[in-house]
């Protein structure tokens, strides 16, 4: 079966085309994406051209469906046929995630005109919380607020499943590995009876961030509240931010609510706070020169990734794997270090060594004596999304 990831930005779309075997086991085939595109017809063609020039498609026909990472609609979660019902649902919550879903409804619609027979599945990036604890979900807001959709979905919900199913592997519990491979399709299963509970703390840190508490493969917590541009400070988006700040702005700045949004999501974050990018290796290199307010952004990074792990790590009433994961978990042993300083107590703690050696490869990098382990583990939430689009494909059948 070849199935066909999407990932559609405002002006880019990047792809892969995986092929799975009759056993359910995938091999990523191909990748590849344009950049400051005006018109995702002619790049899904485009698209197309190249597979077929590389041998890895002959046709439409060899294409068996299209899986989109679709980030959050109304009244939609989970791992869906990417029909109607979801572009009115991406559409119903343009407004709280403007950079994402509109895209995702425009390109859903141009695979439909132009590969009418290849069926597309979305799986949003919400569907990992949907058996989150309702206290953990609600904000204290009035009623109509909250029935308007108010209230923390989280994200990031392909990464940090693949943490939950990756990092149970590698603790050696293919129970809670396949409970997690299982979530969008059986719901979480009733454990062995005596088995022992497993409490991972998964860090997802890259161009943006947020940290997800797991309990046997489920999301009990997420740092990701309403929209993505919360939780941590994002390249440019705000992250956590008082609500009183903005009508307060609006007043004393005069400024309008456009200009103000606009400044959260493109001036704010790691930009806004170091002046010296969007790009924590251009913050960091910045403060290795001695600039002030880089190294401020670089500490406050810090200082909110720590704040969200101890959150989880309460709710989960300890840890049994600390994860890092996306661009900066993976590729930054300095801020990987920066995070878990002084936690032994908590029963975490660093191998020095093990921790500088590793770049951008799975492994473990936690001393002998931590009782959890830290882990890398390089994101794939293509993979998750190719899986769970054949998954939802065969159930269909
Ligand atoms: P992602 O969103 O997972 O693609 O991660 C992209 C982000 O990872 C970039 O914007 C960088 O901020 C960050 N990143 C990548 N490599 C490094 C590195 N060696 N050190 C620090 N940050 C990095």
């Amino acid at each position: 079966m070849n199935i066909l990831v999407a990932n559609l930005g405002s002006t880019s779309f990047k792809f892969r085309l995986f092929r799975f075997d009759g056993a359910g086991n995938a091999a990523l085939v191909a990748k590849g994406g344009y950049e400051r595109v005006t018109d995702y017809g002619k790049a899904i063609d485009d698209c197309l051209t190249e597979l077929q020039a590389a041998g890895h498609v002959r046709s439409a026909a060899d294409l068996h469906g299209v899986g989109f990472k679709t980030v959050l609609g109304r009244g939609v979660t989970g791992c869906v046929p990417a029909d109607d019902r979801v572009i009115q649902a991406l559409d119903g919550f343009r407004e709280i995630a403007p950079a994402h879903n509109p895209p995702y409804a425009l390109g859903i619609q141009r695979f439909r005109e132009k590969l009418p027979a290849v069926p597309r599945v979305a799986l949003f990036e919400t569907a990992f919380y949907q058996w989150m604890p309702e206290a953990a979900t609600r904000y204290a807001v009035p009623p109509a607020w909250h029935d308007a959709g108010v209230r923390r979905y989280g994200f990031h919900g392909a990464s940090h499943k693949f943490v939950a199913e990756r990092s149970a592997e590698l603790l050696g519990r293919e129970d809670i590995a396949e409970r997690a491979r299982r979530l969008y399709q059986a719901g979480p299963t009733p454990l062995a009876a005596g088995a022992r509970p497993l409490r991972v703390i998964s860090c997802h840190f890259g161009g943006s961030s947020s940290v997800t508490g797991i309990r046997d493969g489920v999301a009990i917590g997420t740092s990701m509240g309403l929209s993505p541009q919360s939780g941590l400070p994002q390249n440019n988006r705000v992250g956590d931010l008082d609500s009183a700040a903005v009508p307060f702005v609006m007043k004393t700045l005069n400024l309008p609510l456009a200009e103000v949004e606009r400044q959260m999501t493109k001036e704010a974050g790691l930009l806004g706070l170091s002046g010296a990018g969007n790009d924590m290796r251009d913050v960091k290199a910045a403060a290795a020169r001695g600039d002030a307010r880089a190294q401020l952004a670089v500490e406050v990074f810090i200082h909110s990734a720590r704040h969200w792990i101890g959150a989880m790590l309460v709710e989960l009433g300890g840890c049994d794997a600390l994860v890092f994961t996306a661009g900066i978990g993976e590729n930054n042993p300095d801020l990987r270090a920066a995070i878990c300083a002084n936690l032994g107590e908590l029963g975490i703690a660093l191998d020095p060594v093990r921790n500088e050696a590793l770049r951008g490869a799975e492994g473990e990098i936690s001393a002998a004596g931590s009782r959890a382990k830290v882990l890398v583990i390089p994101a794939n939430e293509e993979l998750v999304v190719a899986r769970e689009t054949v998954r939802c494909l065969q159930a269909g059948r």
